[in-house]
């Protein structure tokens, strides 16, 4: 599944695709979301951003397309329609002169005003996005005295979208990993300084992990990625075995929350 980083960089490329150009050719399979079709097409595209791992196109005229991939959703990108190949349709095809860009098999997509989005459900839910440049520690450590967070376990919250929006199943164990915290820990119990650590964490490696996959040149409106590692390589997630990169244990893997998760015993306490 696409965590935040992912998503992020997808907005990158859908943007250079459809933003300041008009949507000429649109397509949904939902047959309701197609008779609807015309409040997007022939419109001018304004914006493509992602929020969690949403992603979301907004036309002029007050309109937006909201969609999730969920875990198979998938876009591929074509200089013409003929060019898409045959076999299970799109579930939404959109089309500028500059080329057309085709969802396939996600399970969530629907048509919003612009102004109402905030009460779409997965956005009105999502808590502080980590790829968002005005969520900073200060916010996230505000976040983190949110009571029903409390009593939760690290490897909980740590997928959770309520807590840190963009969070995903690699980014928990690296964020784990550099914070230094063990999965076990219970929110509340956290140290002033544990807090600060995990809150730097989770802004730091879902950032350096986005801006590994831009090179130099950053896309517009990215500023402030500019004094962010390019370089993003993993350190525990998926190496289980391995000796532990600060020298003092084995990374192991454990099943939490239903998903894999890798740590070092020897320095996440
Ligand atoms: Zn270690």
């Amino acid at each position: 599944m696409p965590e935040g980083p992912e998503t992020h960089a997808l907005a990158d490329r859908l943007s250079m695709l459809l933003v300041d150009e008009t949507l000429v050719h649109v397509r949904f399979v939902d047959p309701k979301l197609q008779r609807q079709r015309k409040v997007i097409e022939g419109r001018r595209v304004l914006a493509v951003e992602a929020r969690g791992k949403a992603l979301l196109i907004a036309v002029d005229g007050g309109w937006t397309v909201y969609a999730h991939s969920h875990l198979f959703g998938f876009w591929r990108f074509v200089d013409e329609l003929d060019a898409l190949p045959e076999g299970a349709p799109p579930r939404l095809v959109l089309g500028t002169v500059r080329g057309i860009a085709a969802l396939y098999a996600a399970p969530s997509i629907s048509l919003w005003r612009t102004d109402a989005l905030d009460g779409q459900p997965y956005l009105s839910k999502l808590g502080p996005d980590v790829l968002d440049p005005d969520v900073d520690a200060r916010a996230l450590i505000a976040h983190m005295g949110t009571p029903r967070f409390g009593k939760r376990t690290l490897a909980v919250l740590l997928l959770d979208q309520a807590f840190a929006a963009g969070m995903g199943n690699y980014l928990r164990s690296e964020v784990l990993f550099q914070a230094r915290l063990s999965p076990h820990r219970i929110l509340q119990d956290l140290t002033a300084g544990e807090r600060r650590r995990l809150a730097n964490a989770l802004l730091d490696v879902p950032r350096r992990a986005y801006r590994s996959k831009h090179d130099d040149a950053l896309p517009p409106g990215k500023d402030y990625l500019a004094k962010t590692k390019a370089q993003f390589d993993f350190e525990v997630f998926e190496r289980a075995g391995a000796p532990c990169p600060r020298g003092n244990g084995t990374i192991v893997e454990d099943r939490l929350a239903g998903r894999r998760l890798y740590w070092c015993h020897g320095c996440q306490h």
